[in-house]
């Protein structure tokens, strides 16, 4: 009898500890296509992720839409951490280069890697931008300006809604 309540303590014990960092890696439910470390080019058409990211995501990812300014999750946000793809988990940027600007959309001056993003010109609505893209899956994140502050003078203009924070490990 007592055997059998000490494995169940350590059973419980078990399911305890085994959750708090692990939690934060795991893939969204329903995307298979989702890894924090796999960095393997994706190639999925738009069809499958309609049907596996919320739409708030689809719309901004697949269809180039932007956020309204100052709406974002993370555009005043200073968190220390990593930011990766919401959409296939790909590291993109560090919080360390994040800066404050006031153009309403997080915004960064250099990526985590050069391969965490792709460029691509961009000559809608009468503008010529240079867009950002995820290096891993394609999604469109945001656009690339000349404006950004020292060392690079880049800004990443980039949309809360595609990016995923994961902040880091505090020690403990
Ligand atoms: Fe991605």
């Amino acid at each position: 009898m007592r055997i059998s309540i000490l494995f169940v303590l350590l059973a419980l014990l078990g399911s305890c500890t085994a959750q708090t960092p692990e939690k934060k890696t795991t893939a969204p439910a329903g995307n298979p296509y989702y890894s924090r470390t796999d960095t393997t080019v994706l190639q999925v058409s738009n069809a499958t992720w309609k049907k596996i990211l919320p739409d708030s995501v689809y719309v901004v990812a697949r269809e180039s839409d932007t956020e309204r300014p100052f709406t974002g999750k993370y555009w005043n946000f200073e968190g220390l951490g990593t930011y990766y793809c919401a959409v296939c988990g790909n590291a993109l940027f560090r919080s360390d280069g994040k800066f404050a600007s006031s153009c309403g959309w997080p915004s960064f001056f250099e990526t985590m890697r050069p391969t965490s993003v792709t460029y691509k010109q961009d000559h809608s609505y009468g503008m010529e931008r240079i867009e950002v893209n995820c290096g891993r899956c394609g999604s469109h994140l945001g656009h690339l300006f000349d404006d950004g502050p020292p060392p690079t003078g880049k800004r990443y203009c980039m949309n809360s809604v595609v990016l995923d924070f994961v902040p880091d490990a505090t020690g403990n």
